[in-house]
């Protein structure tokens, strides 16, 4: 057997638990992934109060609007391949 250290991505690895809080903790903003303490929690996921100002302030037609969205569709197909997965006993 190997000994390969897997590193964990964020604070905390649970797996499956969706909970939605106002619990003040930690979380990684899913737009620019930084480790932010004050967030705004849409569904499942944590955007920080810099980037919800740019998601609500940015226009389709912006240069910046690509990427964020393109967070978000990650976000999303994550989101249903965990549910897929879980629908299907895996
Ligand atoms: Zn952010």
């Amino acid at each position: 057997m190997g000994g390969r250290d897997h590193k964990v991505n964020g604070p905390t690895d649970r797996e499956g638990e969706f909970q939605v809080t106002a619990t003040i903790a930690w979380a990684q903003c899913l737009v620019c992934e930084r480790l932010v303490k004050s967030y705004v929690s849409i569904l499942h996921a944590a955007v920080c109060e810099e980037c919800e100002q740019k998601l609500l302030q940015t226009e389709p037609a912006d240069p910046g609007y690509e990427p964020l969205v393109e967070s978000f569709r990650l976000f999303w197909q994550g989101v249903a391949e965990a549910a897929a997965s879980l629908d299907s006993g895996e």
